[in-house]
Formats: C-alpha cells, sequence, structure tokens
C-alpha cells in the first residue's frame, strides 16, 4: 500500500495545534514538579483518564483487574526509586501536588511499563550522525517518539534549570518525567523499548533514564543508565557533543555498549548485541523495528557526508513499510496495546544546543526550534 493511497482512511491523529506548549521550571527537584503539575494539570488529569479507561478495556491482556490493584503494584518499585533517586521521587510528588492529583496515580504513569510487563507494544525510532559524516560538522540526533495515539495531546516540552543537576531540554507528556532530550553539559539521550526476559522489581526506568539528563559526562550518563538496581531497560542512545555516539542495551540485570565508530547509529525496539538477543522475548514480534532500523541505517548511509537537519527530518518522515514506518502511522484494526502512531518527532543539534521538535507524524506536521538558554 503506498502512503498517498491510503491517507484518506487513515485513522493517524493529528495534534491539536502547531507548535508543543514550552513549561520553563527551575528550583529544586520538589519545585521544579510542581510548577511542572501547575502548568501541565489538564495534561496530567488527561493522561491518568486515559490510562485508567485502557486498564479497563485491556484487563485481560495487562493481567491487572484494576487501577487500585496497579497502584499496589507501582508501590513495590517505590522503595527502589526511593533509595536510588530520591530526588525524581521528589519530582514525582511535586507534579501530583501541582495538578490536584494523587502521588499514586502519577507513581503508576511513571512505572506502567514494568507493572504491565511490557504487554503494551510500542515503539521509537533514533538515530544519530556526527560531525564526522555532516554537512556543517554538527552532532545531530533524531528521534521518533511512537506512542499510544491519544497522548498526543498530552506531549509537551520542559526547559529546565534544576538548582543541583545541569539544565536541559526535553521532551514529555502527561505525568511522566522528561527523559528524551539533551543537556548543558552537551549530553543527549533517547530512549526505545526493548523487551527483555529478565525484568524484576527495582528502580522503574523513567526514573534512570531521567538520570541520564542529569550526567556531566559521557561516562556518568552511561552509568546513569545502568542504574543497579534498575527494573528493565531501554536502549538509551546517547550522544555528546563531542561526537561521540553510543546505543546503550540495558536489561534488569546486563548491558552492552555499542559505539559507533563511522559517525552513524541508529536503533529501534530489538537489541542488536547477540548476548543481549539472547535474553529478548518474543524476536518475532520485532520485525518491524528491524525493517524501520535497517531503513534509517541505509537512508543515513546514503547522505553520508551532505546529511543536515532536514535530512535528518526527512528520515523522520519515511513512509516504507507504511503505517508501520519509520513515521509511524495507527493499523486500523491493532488491538487498545498494539495501537501507537508518531505523536512526536525531534531532531536535536547538539552543537548549536537547539531541538527542533514536530508534533505529531513528522510527514503532514511542521517542526519548531527550541533552544537550550545558557
Ligand atoms: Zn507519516
Amino acid at each position: 500500500m503506498s502512503a498517498s493511497a491510503s491517507q484518506t482512511t487513515d485513522p493517524t491523529l493529528r495534534p491539536p495545534a502547531g507548535r508543543l506548549p514550552l513549561v520553563r521550571v527551575a528550583g529544586s527537584h520538589g519545585e521544579m514538579g510542581l510548577q511542572l503539575g501547575r502548568d501541565r494539570a489538564q495534561q496530567v488529569h488527561s493522561m491518568i483518564e486515559m490510562y485508567q479507561r485502557l486498564f479497563v478495556e485491556a484487563r485481560a491482556e495487562l493481567g491487572i483487574a484494576n487501577w487500585d490493584e496497579a497502584i499496589l503494584h507501582a508501590h513495590k518499585y517505590l522503595p527502589f526509586a526511593e533509595e536510588s533517586t530520591p530526588q525524581y521521587v521528589d519530582e514525582m510528588r511535586g507534579i501530583a501536588e501541582g495538578a490536584g492529583v494523587k502521588f499514586d496515580d502519577v507513581l503508576v504513569l511513571n512505572c506502567m511499563e514494568a507493572i504491565t510487563s511490557d504487554a503494551l507494544h510500542l515503539g521509537c525510532t533514533s538515530l544519530a550522525m556526527g560531525p564526522e559524516v555532516t554537512a556543517t560538522g554538527s552532532v545531530l540526533i533524531g528521534h521518533n517518539e511512537d506512542w499510544i495515539p491519544e497522548d498526543i495531546v498530552n506531549v509537551f516540552i520542559v526547559h529546565a534549570r534544576p538548582e543541583k543537576e545541569p539544565a536541559y531540554l526535553a521532551i514529555t507528556y502527561g505525568g511522566m518525567l522528561p527523559n528524551i532530550g539533551f543537556n548543558a553539559y552537551g549530553i543527549a539521550q533517547c530512549c526505545d523499548s526493548v523487551y527483555p526476559g529478565d525484568a524484576r522489581v527495582g528502580v522503574p526506568r523513567i526514573l534512570v533514564s531521567r538520570g541520564v539528563l542529569a550526567a556531566r559526562t559521557l561516562s556518568e550518563a552511561i552509568w546513569a543508565a545502568c542504574n543497579r538496581r534498575r527494573d528493565g531497560g531501554y536502549n538509551h542512545l546517547i550522544a555528546h557533543e563531542s561526537g561521540e555516539i553510543y546505543n546503550v542495551e540495558v536489561s534488569a540485570r546486563t548491558f552492552e555498549m555499542l559505539h559507533s565508530d563511522d559517525g552513524m547509529e541508529a536503533h529501534a525496539n530489538h537489541y542488536l548485541h547477540p548476548r543481549m538477543q539472547a535474553i529478548e522475548k518474543a524476536r518475532g514480534d520485532l520485525v518491524n523495528s528491524s525493517v524501520r532500523m535497517n531503513r534509517a541505517r541505509r537512508l543515513m548511509a546514503a547522505q553520508r557526508g551532505t546529511a543536515d537537519r532536514l535530512t535528518i527530518q526527512a528520515i523522520l518522515a519515511d513512509h516504507v513499510n507504511f503505517p508501520q514506518s519509520i513515521c509511524n502511522h495507527i493499523v486500523a484494526d491493532d488491538t487498545p496495546l498494539d495501537r501507537q502512531q508518531t505523536i512526536a518527532s525531534l531532531v536535536i543539534d547538539l552543537s548549536a544546543r537547539t531541538m527542533h521538535v514536530c508534533w505529531g507524524t513528522p510527514c503532514c506536521n511542521e517542526y519548531f526550534a527550541y533552544t537550550l538558554e545558557p
């Protein structure tokens, strides 16, 4: 099916406006959470209500009877978070207070992948190009955030100036802690869901990845991604302004660092390292992920030496394998747990400390620039 032929029946959701809202926060972690919650109260409420509906619609597949049971499960993860990353628990408490919702509800949102045993089958595509392959010598990072379509109304951008951590610019949604973006030390992170078979109760992976935005060096970033008490893992595509690019493939109990030797990396939702593949669940479900990643790698290779921001945007809008393409559209008859689309797309120019963000699928929406102010 060609993209154009399917557009008339494409159920993919469009964003409510062109430019994503930007929230500026500063201070202690609790204060930043409070400011976020107050400013985005409607999105926090909307996300909680949406997931409560999902828990009703997909009760059998999720294996959780209701929201109260989800809260009980989420509380198993809280002691690990309080011990290892108490500052981010403070942020969650602030978000709850600011938005006028229960802390338990915000905790469930931030433990969602763990408590549903990764029953949500969601993808993302991330890529990076270093100075040796870009036209201007910039470090460019691209990411499509593929998630539950209804969350498109809950996306926003955070410009944060924490008291004791580096300033950062990131995208997030609803009551989730920000984890995709870059910081004042020239470190960028994109996260891709992966599906290891060794998940355990531990620090929720959103809090783990939030910690990467606090890193001042590459080693600090990688150590943060591999928090020893973590509950599971993401692939963390971590790039530094020097052009160093890593895919850090993480599961609950192990990890591998894949370093780019040619200035180009891409990743989606399947492990690349054989040792990680050995513990991966359901390789068969991850065919679409392989198709997206291979396509991104090939498109990047074709632009070696001439790539710029527009090149990355074009790769992120690619429709090969539509609708399960890099620019991800809704498959009409998917189950509630499989339904997804690109809800935001971003290109980080790490050298310019600027993030260009498109709300919704990048094939038919515009990118706007946001800069981390010094
Ligand atoms: Zn598209």
